[in-house]
C-alpha cells in the first residue's frame, strides 16, 4: 500500500496558475503534495508529489528511483499498484514539463496497470483526471471531458469531496474554453460549495469566477473575487500567486478607466515579487504598466514598458498569455508611426485570436456531445453547437465591442482634463483603427475578412430589408497547392483568384472566409437566383491563373446562403460548400435538413453510445464466400441498432454523425471488444474464421485510436481484420500509413473498403499495407446485366492480384453475378444472394449448415450468351 505521510492540505498543493492581465486562463487544481524524510519507495513518491508544482524535473528524478525501487523489490500483490502510482506521477510531471503527448501513453499504461475494471480508488480517479488535462491542453475537448466525467463519478462514489470540487472547477474550465461564461460559472461555484473552507480550492475557484465575470463584462463582481482570491493567497504567504492576481485586477481597473487606482496595483505586485526582472512572469506586469502609460498618453514611457514584455520574445511563437499584449504594443508602435515594430504584433494578435477561436469551436464541438451535468445527474440537452458557434462568430465583433467600452469610459475621463481629451481620443481612435484593421482584412491577402463580411452582410440586409445571399467559394486541393507554392504565393494566388471574380462578376467585395474559402455578397434574397453567378464564377477559372509566371489550374466549389445574419451567412455557405463535396457538385444551396439538428443530433448520440450499453446496439455478422474453395472462411461485422422508440436505424444514418461529433471512437472501440469477443466464442464453436470491423476513416490517422485498437484487438491477432475505405485512407496519408503499418505488423490484416467510390489509384492504394481490396457494391450490383461494370470488375480484379492484393465483390446480388466473378478469378464475394448480415448465434448455425457444403456457382447459358463467358462447371453442392 502506498502511505501518502503528508497533509492534503500542503500550500504548494495550489494549482493555481492565475491569468496575466486580460488572458483569460483558468486555474486547474493540481495534486497533492508532501515533504520526506527517508530514501524508500515511498518516500520518493512522496518527494516526487513535493516537487511536482515546483520543479517537475526534480520531480521525474525522484520518480526514476522509486521505480529502481520498485524494480529491485520482488513482485507483490501489491506491484501493479505501486506501478500505477510512479506511472501517474511520471505523466504528471511530463505534462507540467509542457510535453504532454509524450505523457499521455504513460498515464494510459497507469491505467492499465489497475487492470481492465478497475476498483473506484483514489488513484484511479487521480489518474483519469491526469489524463483529462493532457486532453485538454491537447485539445482534445471530448476526451477530457469524458475523463473528467468518470474521475468525477469515481470521486463521488468514495465521498472524496476535496477531489470532486477539483474536478468540477476543471469541467468549468472547458466551458471557460469554450466561452461559455455562465456554464463556466456555476461549475466554479458548485466547486466551491462541495468542498469549503479549503484555501487552496476557494483560491482557485475565485480567481477563475473573477475571470468569468469579466468576460461577462461584470467588472466590479471580478474584482470582488480577484480581491478574495488575492487576499487568500496572501494568507497562503504565496507571493507570486499574489503578484498575478494582483496584474489580473490592474488589468481590469485599466478597463474602467481607473488609471491611477491600477497604476497603484501594480506597484503593489512589484513590491510583492521584488526584482522585477528576476521573475519570468513579471512581463506581464510589464504588459499593463505599459496598457495604463498608453492609456495615460505617455507613448515614450509606454513604448520602454512593453519592450520589457517582449524581451527576448520570439513574436511568432507566443501563446495566448500575450495576445492583449500584441494589441497594446501594435497600438503604441502605431500611435509613434513606427509601422515596421507594429505590424509583427499585428500578426501576433490575429494568429492568436484565429487560435482562441478555434479552441472555442473545438470545445464547444465537445461540450455538444457531452452528456454530463453534476447537478442532474443526467443528460440535459443543450443548444451548444448553435448558441456555441453563434458564440464563437460573435466573439471578434464582441472584442471590439470591449475595446470601444474602454474608449469611451476613458473620454469621460478625459472631459476633467481637456488636454487629456484631445490626446486620448486620438490615440484611442487610432488603435481602434489599428484593431479594426486586423480584424477586418485578411492579413495574408489583404482581401477583407470574415468578420468584415459579416459586417457587410448585416448592413446590406438592413439597407434593402430583405437577405442578401453569400457565395462561399471552396478552393480545392488548396493545403496542397500552399504545400506546393509556399506561403507567400498561395497567398497570391488567392489574391489572382480574388481578382478574376472581380472581374467577371463585376463583385465589389471578394472576401477571404477561411485559410481556403473565398465569400462573395450578392445583394439578392433568392439563392436560387445566384445559382447562375456561381456557375459563371466556377467556369471563369477554366484558364489557369498565373503566379509569378507559373499557371496553375484551380477549381472551385460553391455554397450558398441567404440570409440577414452575417455568422450565420458564413456558417451555412461554408457548410453548404462541404453539402456540394459530398455529391460532388460544383455548387449547391445550404441544406439545413441535411445538416440536421443540433439537438437531435445530439439525441441521437447519447443514445447511440446508450445503446451500446443497454444491449439495443448489437453486431451482426455477413458471411463471406472464398470463391475458389467454394467455403465460408469469413465475415463482415456490421452493427445493428434496433432503438426502443425508432426501431432499426440503418449504420448510414448515424455513423457519418457519430465521425463529425467524435462519438466513433467509444463506439468503435466497443465495436472491436465485441468482434473480438465473438471470433473466441466461434473458435471455440469450431468455426475459426476471421472476422472484418469497420474502422471510420476520421480514426485511422489518429495514433491513440490505433494504440487502443491495437491492444484489444490484438488479442485474437490473425483472425480479425480491419476495413478501412479508401476516402479515408486518401485523407492523411502519412498518418495512416503509420497507423496501418502498426496494425498489419501486428497481424491484424487490413482491407481497402468501397474502392472505386474514391478518386485514388489502386497502385497508390497499393503503399498501404494491406492485402485485400473490396469493391465497391456500384460496381458489382448490376456486373451480369452491364457490360461496362462486368470490364471495370475484372480489369480491378486483375491489377488487384498484380499487386498482390485478394479482390472481395461486395453487393453480389445473383447467383449470375456470383459465377460470373468466380470466373473472372475475384477471391471473395458477399453479398444477399450468399447471406444478409445476422446474429452470432444464426451465424453459428449457417456455418454449421454449410460446414459440409461446397458453394460453387453455376453460370447459366443466357448469361453465357450475353457475356461471351465459357459455362462454369459445377453447382451449389451438398
Ligand atoms: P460497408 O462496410 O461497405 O458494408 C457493406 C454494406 O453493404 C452493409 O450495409 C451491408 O449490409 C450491405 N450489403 C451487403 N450485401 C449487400 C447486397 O447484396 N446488396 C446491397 N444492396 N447491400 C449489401 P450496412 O450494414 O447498412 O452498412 C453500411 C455501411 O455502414 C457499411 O458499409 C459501413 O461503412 C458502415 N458500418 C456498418 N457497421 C459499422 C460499424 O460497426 N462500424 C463502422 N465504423 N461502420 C459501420
Ligand atoms: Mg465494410
Ligand atoms: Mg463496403
Amino acid at each position: 500500500m502506498i502511505i501518502w505521510r503528508l497533509p492534503a492540505s500542503a500550500l504548494s498543493a495550489l494549482v493555481l496558475l492565475a491569468s496575466p492581465a486580460a488572458a483569460v486562463q483558468t486555474l486547474e487544481p493540481e495534486i497533492e503534495t508532501a515533504s520526506v524524510e527517508l530514501i524508500t519507495f515511498d518516500s520518493e513518491i512522496a518527494a516526487a508529489r513535493a516537487n511536482m508544482m515546483a520543479n517537475p524535473n526534480l520531480a521525474l528524478s525522484h520518480i526514476a528511483t522509486a521505480e529502481a525501487l520498485l524494480a529491485a523489490r520482488p513482485p507483490s500483490s501489491e506491484s501493479d499498484l505501486d506501478l500505477a502510482t510512479v506511472g501517474w506521477l511520471h505523466a504528471e510531471a511530463v505534462t507540467r514539463l509542457g510535453r504532454p503527448i509524450e505523457a499521455r501513453p504513460i498515464a494510459q499504461q497507469a491505467l492499465e496497470r489497475l487492470g481492465p475494471d478497475p476498483a473506484p480508488t483514489k488513484l484511479f480517479a487521480d489518474i483519469l483526471v491526469s489524463l483529462g488535462r493532457i486532453d485538454k491542453v491537447t485539445s482534445e475537448y471530448g476526451r477530457a471531458f469524458e475523463n473528467y466525467q468518470r474521475a468525477y463519478q469515481v470521486y463521488r462514489a468514495i465521498g472524496d469531496t476535496r477531489s470532486e470540487s477539483i474536478v468540477l472547477q476543471s469541467i468549468g474550465s472547458i466551458y471557460n474554453d469554450a466561452h461559455r461564461y455562465r456554464r463556466a460559472e456555476s461549475y466554479y461555484i458548485d466547486a466551491m460549495n462541495r468542498h469549503p473552507g479549503d484555501p487552496a480550492l476557494d483560491l482557485s475557484a475565485n480567481n477563475n469566477l473573477g475571470n468569468t465575470y469579466r468576460e461577462l463584462g461584470q467588472y466590479r463582481v471580478s474584482l470582488e473575487h480577484f480581491e478574495r482570491a488575492r487576499r487568500l493567497a496572501q494568507d497562503m504567504g504565496s507571493s507570486t500567486l499574489q503578484a498575478r492576481i494582483l496584474n489580473n485586477t490592474a488589468s481590469l481597473q485599466v478597463a474602467l478607466g481607473e488609471l491611477e487606482a491600477a497604476s497603484g496595483t501594480i506597484d503593489e505586485a512589484f513590491a510583492i515579487i521584488g526584482d522585477s526582472t528576476s521573475n519570468e512572469w513579471s512581463r506581464f506586469l510589464w504588459g499593463t504598466r505599459a496598457q495604463i502609460s498608453y492609456e495615460r498618453g505617455d507613448l515614450q514611457r509606454a513604448r520602454e514598458e512593453i519592450a520589457h514584455t517582449f524581451d527576448g520574445v520570439s513574436l511568432s511563437d507566443t501563446t495566448q498569455s500575450f495576445r492583449e499584449f500584441h494589441a497594446t504594443a501594435a497600438a503604441i508602435y502605431q500611435a509613434l508611426t513606427l509601422w515596421s515594430e507594429a505590424v509583427p504584433h499585428l500578426h501576433a494578435f490575429k494568429r492568436l485570436d484565429d487560435e482562441a477561436r478555434e479552441v472555442a469551436a473545438s470545445a464547444n464541438t465537445s461540450l455538444l456531445a457531452a452528456q454530463f451535468d453534476y447537478a442532474e445527474q443526467n443528460m440535459r440537452i443543450e443548444q451548444l453547437r448553435l448558441e456555441g458557434s453563434q458564440q464563437d462568430l460573435q466573439l471578434a465583433n464582441s472584442q471590439a465591442r470591449q475595446r470601444l467600452t474602454g474608449v469611451s469610459a476613458m473620454l469621460v475621463c478625459a472631459l476633467v482634463v481637456l488636454l487629456l481629451i484631445y490626446v486620448r481620443h486620438r490615440t484611442s481612435r487610432e488603435r481602434q483603427l489599428v484593431l479594426e484593421k486586423a480584424l477586418y482584412e485578411d492579413i495574408e491577402t489583404g482581401l477583407p475578412s470574415r468578420p468584415a463580411v459579416e459586417r457587410a452582410i448585416a448592413g446590406l440586409a438592413m439597407d434593402a430589408g430583405h437577405p442578401v445571399t453569400l457565395i462561399a467559394l471552396g478552393i480545392e486541393r488548396f493545403k496542397h497547392l500552399k504545400i506546393a507554392l509556399g506561403f507567400a504565393r498561395s497567398a497570391q494566388l488567392k489574391l489572382a483568384m480574388a481578382e478574376r471574380i472581380r472581374a467577371n462578376l463585376g463583385a465589389e467585395m471578394v472576401a477571404s472566409l477561411g485559410p481556403d474559402t473565398l465569400g462573395i455578397v450578392i445583394a439578392v434574397s433568392d439563392a436560387n437566383a445566384v445559382l447562375p453567378a456561381a456557375e459563371r464564377i466556377r467556369r471563369c477559372f477554366n484558364n489557369p491563373v498565373t503566379v509569378d509566371g507559373v499557371d496553375i489550374d484551380v477549381a472551385v466549389t460553391a455554397g450558398l446562403y441567404a440570409g440577414t445574419v452575417g455568422e450565420d451567412c458564413v456558417k451555412n455557405a461554408i457548410i453548404a460548400v462541404d453539402q456540394a463535396r459530398e455529391t460532388s457538385s460544383t455548387a449547391a444551396i445550404f441544406d439545413a435538413v441535411r445538416f440536421g439538428d443540433p439537438d437531435q443530433n445530439l439525441t441521437l448520440m447519447s443514445r447511440m453510445i446508450a445503446a451500446t450499453r443497454n444491449g439495443d446496439m448489437a453486431m451482426q455478422y455477413q458471411p463471406k464466400l472464398h470463391l475458389a474453395s467454394g467455403r465460408y472462411h469469413a465475415a463482415e461485422a456490421l452493427c445493428r441498432w434496433t432503438d426502443s422508440d425508432h426501431g432499426p436505424r440503418a449504420p448510414d444514418t448515424f455513423i457519418p454523425l457519430a465521425e463529425e461529433t467524435g462519438h466513433i471512437r467509444e463506439f468503435t472501440l466497443w465495436s472491436i471488444e465485441q468482434v473480438v469477443r465473438d471470433q473466441e466464442i466461434l473458435r471455440k464453436a469450431g468455426h475459426d474464421i476471421s472476422l472484418a470491423v469497420n474502422i471510420s476513416g476520421s480514426l485511422i490517422s489518429d495514433p491513440d485510436f490505433a494504440t487502443l485498437a491495437l491492444r484489444i484487438a490484438s488479442r485474437r491477432a490473425g483472425r480479425i481484420s480491419f476495413e478501412v475505405t479508401e476516402t479515408a485512407a486518401m485523407q492523411n496519408p502519412e498518418r495512416a500509413l503509420e497507423n496501418l503499418g502498426k496494425w498489419a505488423a501486428a497481424g491484424i490484416k487490413l482491407a481497402i473498403d468501397d474502392y472505386g467510390s474514391g478518386l485514388s489509384s489502386l497502385a497508390y492504394l497499393k503503399t498501404l499495407p494491406s492485402h485485400e481490396l473490396k469493391l465497391d457494391r456500384a460496381f458489382v450490383t448490376d456486373m451480369a446485366s452491364s457490360q461496362r461494370d462486368r470490364m471495370l470488375v475484372k480489369s480491378t480484379s486483375d491489377l488487384a492480384h498484380g499487386l498482390g492484393l485478394e479482390m472481395t465483390a461486395e453487393g453480389v446480388e445473383t447467383l449470375d453475378s456470383l459465377a460470373l466473378l468466380k470466373l473472372m478469378g475475384c477471391d471473395w464475394a458477399q453479398g444477399y444472394v450468399l447471406a444478409k448480415a445476422m446474429p452470432l448465434p444464426a451465424l453459428i448455425t449457417f456455418l454449421e449448415a454449410n460446414a459440409d457444403k461446397v458453394v460453387s456457382p453455376e453460370i447459366t447459358d443466357e448469361v453465357r450468351s450475353q457475356t461471351g463467358y465459357p459455362a462454369a462447371r459445377g453447382t451449389t453442392r451438398g
